[in-house]
């Protein structure tokens, strides 16, 4: 599969292992992918584990495990044909073949799952082991648990026998390139989509690094350009926005981008700053911390459910003076009812609530109205109050130093340098669910959880209070 990613992946993974860089969203999605796993043994209570990461060791517990328990399911069952080994999560034994189900934590069927499947279908195949169907099983998103450990209807599994058959003629054109690729040098590909398709590739950082760019603003700066567009660009023989006509830019935003990357000056108008001048007192700026798992951990909840377990909130009662009010869950249980409750006791039902792309922070309160009903009302009257500063920033202000990019983290060190999330050891959302994640835990230590969710406070604190600084930011635009 990395070979199908990029062959440049797998030549790296083979001979320069110790230049991946795994990214948290990469652990976070085979932590997810690890708990649907177990919960998927669970509904088979007699199968056998084949429970060894020694490779020969898997083959041969595998044949003894088929020879003398044939009818058993067996959990990591390994196989290995033509130099290509593989270790199946599922495979069900039946009368005429086996059933192969391969399990995956996301909730559909991607494309290169069944690539998978279908490179997993054709080693065991030719081992001379028949398959009656090969499965690809994912997180059922209409499953509720129960609680109690019962995990039944979690998985759904999803036929893919024919689509995998249809790869089969050419899996073996994929093994002989694979293998032609490792008995040549490092491949020369450069960067490119399939750096993040379907995964992000743990050498992006390497090859990113090696590829430099002599260009200062490269096309691909050009905030959400058309792929099209970008290519008719280059194809004309840009390469760095600076050289673009005018004439060839039509959006706004990109004419700003082209026109701050020419003159090295920052773009600020008073449109953002005349609206925050003329809101009223109090003023609450926001943001929501959440976690969403593949297997559900509390009940009423569901795969991938988007949960809020943290929230942050700098309330300016008067011009320039500050409370803070922030809530973080224990972990130990459905965060949902307290962080509802202590939110809106927070944010009261009078003045306008900032957050940085406002629509996550309406929709998480939508969602939470629709599931503590005892709380609609105040939750949508809170969501109904909402006011996006990303959009305000997007319209009313831009510096070169943000590189077509108006993300929080790259407007911020342009407006308030002071507040760099360089020095938090939690910098950002996907590292905030990593950290709640091993809160969550119970084998983790006290002291541990106590400095993470220091960790936690420090990060959603530093969002909020960096919100009030762009908007005091965006109002001093009529200062001259
Ligand atoms: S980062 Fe991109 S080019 Fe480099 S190995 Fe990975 S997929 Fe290939």
């Amino acid at each position: 599969m990395a070979y199908r990613q990029c062959p440049k992946r797998l030549w790296l993974q083979t001979f320069r292992p110790e230049l991946a860089t795994e990214s948290p969203l990469a652990r976070l999605a085979m932590q997810s992918g690890n708990r649907i796993g177990e919960a998927a043994r669970r509904l088979y209570p007699d199968g056998i584990l084949i429970d060894t990461n020694d490779l020969r060791a898997a083959l041969e517990q595998t044949r003894a495990a088929l020879a003398d328990h044939p009818e058993k399911p067996l959990f990591e069952a390994t196989f290995e044909h033509d130099g290509v080994l593989i270790r199946a999560d599922v495979l069900v034994p039946g009368r005429n073949g086996a059933q192969l189900i391969e399990v995956k934590g996301s909730s559909s069927v991607k494309d290169y799952h069944v690539e998978d499947a279908a490179i997993q279908a054709w080693v065991v195949r030719a081992t001379g082991l028949p398959l009656t169907s090969v499965q690809v099983a994912h997180a059922d998103r209409n499953f509720r648990y129960a609680g109690g450990g019962d995990y039944t209807g979690l998985i759904k599994p999803q036929e893919v026998t024919r689509a995998v058959d249809s790869f089969t003629p050419q899996i073996a054109g994929w093994v002989t390139a694979a293998r032609a690729t490792l008995t040549g040098a490092e491949p020369g590909i450069v960067c490119g989509p399939q750096c993040r398709d379907p995964y992000e590739c743990p050498f992006l950082k390497h090859c990113a690094a090696t590829e430099t760019d002599p260009t200062e603003f490269p096309i691909d700066e050009l905030y959400r350009a058309h792929p099209k567009h970008k290519a008719a660009l280059r194809a004309a023989g840009y390469s760095d926005i600076r050289q673009i006509p005018q004439h060839l830019l039509k959006s706004e935003k990109h004419l700003r981008i082209r026109e701050a990357a020419i003159t090295g000056r920052a773009y600020l108008d008073d449109v953002a700053g005349s609206q925050l001048r003329a809101a009223p007192y109090p003023r609450h700026y926001f943001d929501f911390e959440t976690i969403a798992v593949g297997c559900p951990v509390w009940p009423d909840t569901g795969p991938h459910l988007v949960i809020p377990f943290q929230w942050s909130c700098h309330t300016e009662t008067a011009p320039g003076v500050l409370e803070h009010r922030e809530f973080l869950a224990t972990g130990t249980e459905d965060p949902r009812r307290e962080c509802a409750e202590t939110l809106i006791a927070a944010l009261g039902d009078e003045g306008p609530i900032y957050a940085y792309h406002a629509q996550f922070e309406a929709l998480r309160l939508r969602e939470l109205a629709k599931q503590i009903p005892d709380f609609a009302d105040a939750l949508t009257g809170i969501a109904n109050r909402l006011s996006c500063l990303e959009k305000m920033t997007l319209a009313s202000y831009y510096h070169p130093d943000m590189h077509g990019s108006w993300s929080l983290k790259r407007v911020l060190p342009t407006v308030a340098p002071h507040l760099d999330y360089a020095n938090l050891a939690v910098r950002d959302g996907v590292l905030a669910q990593e950290a709640f994640l091993e809160v969550m835990e119970p084998q983790t230590g006290a002291e541990r959880r106590s400095e993470l969710r220091r960790h936690l406070l420090d990060y959603c604190g530093r969002d909020t209070e960096a919100l009030v600084h762009l908007a005091r930011f965006l109002e001093s635009a009529n200062a001259g």
